[in-house]
């Protein structure tokens, strides 16, 4: 057992690296347990690397859980829900679907925004600090209807949108195929958000991955976390597939991953993974300028100077692993749809990932009340990119004990006994 590390962080997704590389600038020794044979092999892998303020508004807004109900016996709805009883399952989906109230919304939407818009503020910074070259540009996000109707829908988004001081404008059919010449010409119009970004989450990952080996922390691929040894209310040592580690502080940063291993430590995190798929293809002619949300479809389009994504959907299946054909070609589907010049050829990577989503679309960030040395951040559902660099900010200064940027009270874990 290796007991010199000042923080066993586990899990190398965006959040546990950048919290890595945040601790590790601070000057303490971390070390990095991950199952996967590299690190950033989860959903942080072939997510669609947009950077979005501009989805502060929890998905609760636009009536999450009637949209899922109605989507029962569609496979290739843009939400799905497993009809099959889990009794997990459905204890969440009705807890998320009291934050529908109008106080538990608000709060969400502006604990979101600070995280979302300090995110956005350090993560450039960060990117020149670390000399990282992973595809970022200050892009925008142009959200495309067909439907005259669903535009008009979004009006309380928008109004919503503006109390929290983030950039929104609403655009008509002229002005979004003047503004994005790779959609079809038949767009209702668009919703435009100029303060959000884009970057290549595989890169970020790796880069991440890459600055924390060289201040000298450890990431251990292949160590599956099996178990875990306390000492009355800490943490002794952490058993994993390599061997046992010890560490001052642990931070669990398991992503949906989160609530199986948390349950051999006694404690529930309200998290269900929400399954998304993405199709990869090499560079493609008359590709979108700036990313693009399908509206009605719910596809989300980027794409870099080497490559296209397609990207999105949410599926409430529980832990079940693997691709779904009907879910890729719905994002196909999409895409023809409003697209000029949909993909051709065959794809470089077909992909699924979890997004987990924890009960208040508000992520878990700051020290157990359960434990005395574990810490979470976890929880950042479909906005993990986005809010990773102020949650490792956020992670530092609560770990330093000094002020911290943020009011740290909406993310705290307490809030769910934990
Ligand atoms: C289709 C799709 C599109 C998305 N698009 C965007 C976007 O445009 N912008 C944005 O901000 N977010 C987006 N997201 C969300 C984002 O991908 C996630 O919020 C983020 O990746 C979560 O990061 P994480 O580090 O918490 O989890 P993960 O990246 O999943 O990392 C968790 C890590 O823990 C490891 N692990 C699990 N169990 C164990 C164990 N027992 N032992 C050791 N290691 C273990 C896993 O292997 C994994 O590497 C998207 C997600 C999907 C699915």
């Amino acid at each position: 057992m290796d007991d010199r590390d000042d923080v066993l962080i586990l899990g190398a997704g965006v959040i546990g690296l950048a919290c890595a590389l945040e601790l590790s600038r601070m000057g303490l020794r971390v070390r990095v347990l991950e199952q996967a044979a590299t690190p950033g092999a989860g959903a942080s892998h072939g997510n669609c690397g947009t950077i979005t303020p501009s989805h502060a508004p929890p998905l609760t807004e636009a009536g999450l859980v009637a949209r899922a109900l109605c989507s029962l016996g569609q496979p290739d709805a843009p939400l799905r829900i497993d009809p099959r009883p889990d009794p997990a399952r459905w204890r969440w989906l009705f807890g998320l679907a009291l934050q529908m109230r109008p106080s538990a919304f608000r709060r969400a939407a502006q604990a979101r925004a600070a995280l979302l818009q300090r995110a956005r503020t350090l993560l450039p910074q960060w990117l020149a600090r670390e000399g990282l070259d992973i595809g970022w540009r200050e892009s925008g996000l142009l959200l495309a209807f067909r439907d005259a109707r669903a535009l008009a829908a979004e009006q309380s988004y928008v109004e919503t949108l503006r109390r929290l001081d983030i950039p929104v404008q609403v655009l008509d059919a002229a002005q979004t195929a003047a503004l994005e010449p790779a959609l079809r010409p038949d767009m209702a119009g668009g919703i435009l958000h100029r303060g959000d970004a884009m970057l290549r989450p595989e890169l970020l990952v790796a880069g991440l991955a890459a600055q924390v080996r060289a201040l000298g922390g450890v990431i251990e691929t292949g160590a599956r976390i099996e178990g875990f040894e306390l000492t009355g209310r800490r943490i002794r040592a952490v058993r994993t597939a390599r061997g046992a580690f010890a560490g001052g502080h642990v931070l669990l940063a398991l992503g949906a991953w989160s609530p199986p291993v948390a349950r051999t430590l006694g404690l529930r995190i309200p998290i269900q993974p929400g399954k998304g798929y993405s199709i990869t293809w090499d560079a493609q002619p008359s590709a979108p300028r700036m990313p693009l949300v399908l509206k009605e479809r719910s596809v989300c389009v980027t794409a870099w100077t080497d490559g296209l994504r397609l990207g999105s959907t949410m599926e409430f299946a529980g832990w079940r692993e693997g691709l779904n054909p009907v879910r890729l070609q719905a994002l196909r589907r999409g895409a023809a749809e409003y697209l000029r010049t949909p993909p051709a050829g065959a794809p470089r990577e077909e992909w699924w990932g979890w997004r987990p989503m924890s009960r208040d679309e508000v992520p878990l960030i700051g020290p157990s009340t359960r434990l005395g040395n574990l810490w979470l951040a976890t929880g950042h559902g479909m906005l993990g990119v986005s809010m990773s660099t102020a949650t490792a900010e956020l992670v530092g200064q609560q770990l330093a004990g000094r002020a911290t940027t943020l009011d740290a009270a909406p993310y705290a874990p307490a809030r769910f006994g934990l």
